[in-house]
């Protein structure tokens, strides 16, 4: 395909919904966003998007690249991330991360798979650290990784309130915020702080303290798997009235929401006027236990980026406004990570594209390649 290509006929959620419009690309960016353009330069690509929702691509902010789990021996690591994955769910943009295993899998190996995926015309950025305290490092410290470390954009997932966290203290934490905060300011980064939130009794209590007793900015926090529990979501929805950003973790296709879920919390968001601050990833390529009637655990099932669009889907079944839920996997994540130029269909913004039918992804666009073309992947290593 040529440099410059135009979408005709989209119903554009940018993610507010436009209407129909055509959308010119030129290059990586999006040039025009209009009513009936007409371009007449040699090689346009021309697509017609009639009957199909444009979205902007999804944007992924918590995602184990080269697999997770391992907490049942060796035999229950996962795999790692298949960049044609990323594709069919339409995820543009993703931030990997380690998790429970900073020894067997290291920062070296996910900055080559966040380079792998790039190349595979994705958008990557990773997270330096792993659950434990002190976080395993690039260089000997977080913030040093932040500023020298191109990818590098925050700390992540450090463990809190879990039996498989460092049991971290209070000043420990304080320390990687602060690291993390200032790296970011010499580097033009977010550095942010991606906490992994368990099931433990004190959840965000220390991100509470943070933000009430020190001078850094609640920006710098941002907390993951809020879902987990009602009692979690509503401390969740405190922090984000302060004016902070959670993160809940996606359903996957084939988990039942039970308890409590994702689906819950975004109407308890959405019902509290609280959904921009709400934002949802995967937690891809992670694992999931799977437990008998008598909780013992017997096999583990992996996650997968469709978790998000799936969420999506749900969400919107259930009633809640599609261009709010939207927003979560688009223009809030694309706020959180400081991407000027991402989460929205609009004059100047990177080509990130998805066009789909009834939740059914058709094409994807990716800094304007296209790595989807009516409904086949193109293969990752010969983007048209
Ligand atoms: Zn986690």
């Amino acid at each position: 395909m040529g440099l410059v290509k135009l979408l005709k006929n989209a119903e554009v959620f940018s993610p507010k919904p436009v209407g129909k419009k055509d959308i010119l690309i030129v290059g990586n960016k999006i040039a025009v966003v209009e009513s009936d353009i007409s371009v007449n330069v040699p090689d346009l690509d021309i697509i017609n998007a009639s009957g199909l929702i444009a979205i902007p691509g999804l944007i992924d902010t918590h995602v184990h690249f080269l697999g997770g789990g391992g907490e049942g021996g060796f035999s229950t690591r996962t795999p790692e991330l298949d960049p044609r994955d990323c594709i069919v769910n339409g995820v543009t943009t993703l931030v990997g991360c380690l998790g429970t295993d900073g020894i067997t899998r290291s920062l070296d190996s996910l900055y080559a798979k966040a380079k792998a995926l790039e190349e595979c015309g994705l958008t990557t950025f990773i997270y330096t650290g792993s659950y434990r305290v002190p976080p395993v490092t690039f260089t000997g410290s977080v913030q040093r990784d932040i500023v020298l470390i191109d990818k590098v954009i925050g700390v992540g997932e450090i463990a809190i309130s879990d039996h498989r966290s460092s049991q971290p203290t209070y000043e420990e934490i304080l320390r990687i915020v602060a690291d993390a905060r200032v790296g970011g300011m010499l580097s033009g980064k977010p550095g942010i702080v991606n906490f992994h939130v368990g099931a433990g009794r004190k959840g965000i209590e220390y991100l509470f303290k943070i933000a009430e007793e020190t001078e850094i900015l609640i920006q710098h926090l941002y907390p993951t798997h809020m879902s987990r529990s009602k009692k979690l979501f509503e401390e969740g929805l405190r922090f984000c009235e302060l004016g902070g950003v959670i993160d809940i973790t996606a359903l996957q296709p084939f988990e039942k929401e039970e308890n409590f879920g994702p689906v819950d919390a975004l109407v308890m968001a959405y019902e509290n006027g609280l959904i921009d601050a709400v934002t949802i990833s995967s937690d891809a390529q992670g694992s999931l236990p799977v437990f008998d009637d008598k909780g013992n655990m017997v096999g583990f099932k992996v996650g997968s980026v469709a978790a998000l669009l799936h969420t999506v889907k749900l969400a919107v079944e259930k009633g809640l406004p599609q261009e709010l839920i939207l927003k979560t996997v688009t223009l809030t994540p694309a706020k959180v990570l400081r991407l000027k130029y991402k989460g929205k269909i609009e004059k100047g913004y990177d080509a990130d594209i998805v066009l789909m039918e009834d939740f059914h992804i058709k094409w994807v666009i990716s800094k304007g390649k296209f790595l989807m073309v009516e409904g086949n992947v193109v293969e990752p290593f010969k983007v048209m």
